[in-house]
């Protein structure tokens, strides 16, 4: 006996980047799409088993969107303390549960999760694998492979980088090689490199990035890099690796290289685009926020001349952070790539999709509508070609089928926010004499007038001390 479910009467997008189907039916057998189309109907169903029917009329049916770039561990933190040393990883791991929940909410069925804290990943694939976890399909890396100047090695030397940070310090070929088969035996899928934070820089020479890719390669596992620059980038094309992040502001050179090579660059627009579009919404300094935008705009170019060059884009998030909560804003990168490099709706959502199953693995067959793939479909209330942000709209993702499960979820629970970790700290600024007083009368002023930056549980723990503090001395 197989299970079945007919969706009717919707528009199918199927991922492929094939213009839209009006009322055009889908049949999942167990967890394959058996049908689109002509011979998706009640005809090819055994007599007797039972098929479960979604009428989509008026709706948009397409393939779950997959996230090649999203950091299940960690846990939208604030700060890069919090991430590295202050949330214990039993906690971390706990959270990481909840959150992939709310990514597979927002219609995301497929994240690949480019490193993050101990193999806290790995755990969160198989606890997904084994229904421990209500999470999308899922690969992951372990640590970054960072050296002392790469991504993850922002400490200073004599706190080092503890084993709780997101990154690991190899600085020799030998060192690279063997935390890569350390991380193999701990089951990642993919190793993440981290290069220069900013691109600016090579923090590893091409030698030890083939090194690398080679002794993935020889062990059956991907391998990808944080590369921002043009040199980075170059490194990453020489060491042949399976897909590029960031690739910010490339020469014309790097671009044909890039081309040629056929790896897809996954741009990653949404910490930049949040923080420089969006940032205002929680006081993200004026400065700042004009220079993230510079950044979208310099990558805005080179992203444009990529696609012309016939440079594959693929979708990618940097979901974990607290500028990128778990399941709100995957899709919001789709609408970047249409704003800063010109895609169409639907290129964007093949980006999404079909192009973007390479991260997911051979043993994951999904990405398009059609007979023999992966039932991963959303069914969306609302037309994305019309309007890309339909997609951000959680009410709007009506139903989330995975692996051929339609998927049911507590929107009520998973709404609820978590607390942070912040770091040691112990003012936002100076209180200086005249910041108190300002020039004006000298009365003691109300703590509450100077909550600027929304620091509510701090004020709340120092009301708490100071009650505490009145009861023991009364
Ligand atoms: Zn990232």
């Amino acid at each position: 006996m197989s299970s079945w479910i007919l969706i009717s009467g919707g528009t199918v997008i199927d991922g492929t980047g094939s213009p839209a189907v009006p009322d055009c039916a889908v049949l999942v057998r167990d967890d394959t799409i058996e049908a689109v189309g002509a011979g998706a109907s009640t005809d090819s169903i055994p007599r007797g088993e039972e098929v479960v029917r979604i009428d989509a009329t008026g709706k948009t049916v397409m393939p779950g969107l997959i996230d090649a770039h999203c950091h299940t561990s960690f846990g939208e933190a604030r700060m890069q303390e919090e991430q590295d040393l202050y949330t214990s990883h039993e906690l971390r791991t706990l959270r990481s549960a909840w959150n992939v929940t709310k990514v597979l909410r927002s219609g995301v069925t497929g994240i690949s999760d480019p490193g993050g804290s101990y193999f806290i990943g790995v755990g969160m694939r198989e606890g997904i694998a084994e229904g421990l976890v209500q999470g999308p399909r899922m690969t992951t890396a372990g640590r970054f492979l960072s050296t002392s100047n790469g991504i993850a090695d922002w400490y200073p030397t004599s706190v080092g980088v503890p084993d709780s940070s997101i990154g690991k310090v190899v600085n020799t070929a030998d060192e690279m090689v063997t935390e890569v088969r350390h991380q193999v035996k701990n089951g990642v899928d993919l190793i993440k490199i981290g290069d220069s934070p900013l691109g600016d820089y090579e923090a590893f020479s091409r030698d030890e990035v083939k090194a690398m890719s080679d002794a993935a390669h020889r062990l059956n596992k991907r391998i990808t890099m944080h590369a921002r620059g043009s040199n980075n980038v170059d490194s990453a094309v020489a060491g042949e690796l399976d897909w590029i992040m960031h690739g910010n502001a490339l020469r014309d050179d790097t671009i044909e290289r890039l081309a040629e090579s056929k790896i897809p660059l996954c741009p990653v627009l949404l910490l930049l685009g949040n923080l420089g579009e969006l940032g205002g919404a929680v006081g993200v300094p004026q400065g700042l926020r004009d220079a993230y935008m510079r950044l979208t705009e310099a990558t805005a170019e080179s992203l444009h001349k990529a696609r012309e060059a016939g440079v594959t884009l693929i979708v990618g998030s940097d979901t974990g952070f607290a500028v990128t909560p778990y399941g709100e804003w995957h899709a919001r990168e789709l609408e970047l790539l249409m704003r800063y490099a010109g895609m169409t709706a639907l290129e964007a959502i093949k980006a999404a999709t079909s192009d973007c199953a390479i991260v997911l693995g051979e043993g994951n067959d999904v990405g398009a509508l059609a007979a023999g793939k992966g039932a991963d479909i959303i069914i969306v209330d609302g037309d994305p070609l019309a309007d890309i942000r339909v997609l951000q709209q959680k009410e709007r993702i009506e139903t989330v089928i995975l692996r051929g499960e339609v998927q049911t979820f507590d929107d009520e629970v998973l709404a609820q926010r978590r607390p942070y970790d912040r770091a040691q700290h112990i003012c936002p600024s100076e209180i200086t004499y005249d910041v108190v007083y300002n020039g004006g009368p000298e009365t003691q002023p109300d703590p509450r007038d100077f909550d600027s930056n929304g620091d509510r549980e701090l004020l709340d723990e120092l009301d708490d001390l100071a009650a505490t503090a009145a009861q023991e001395s009364s």
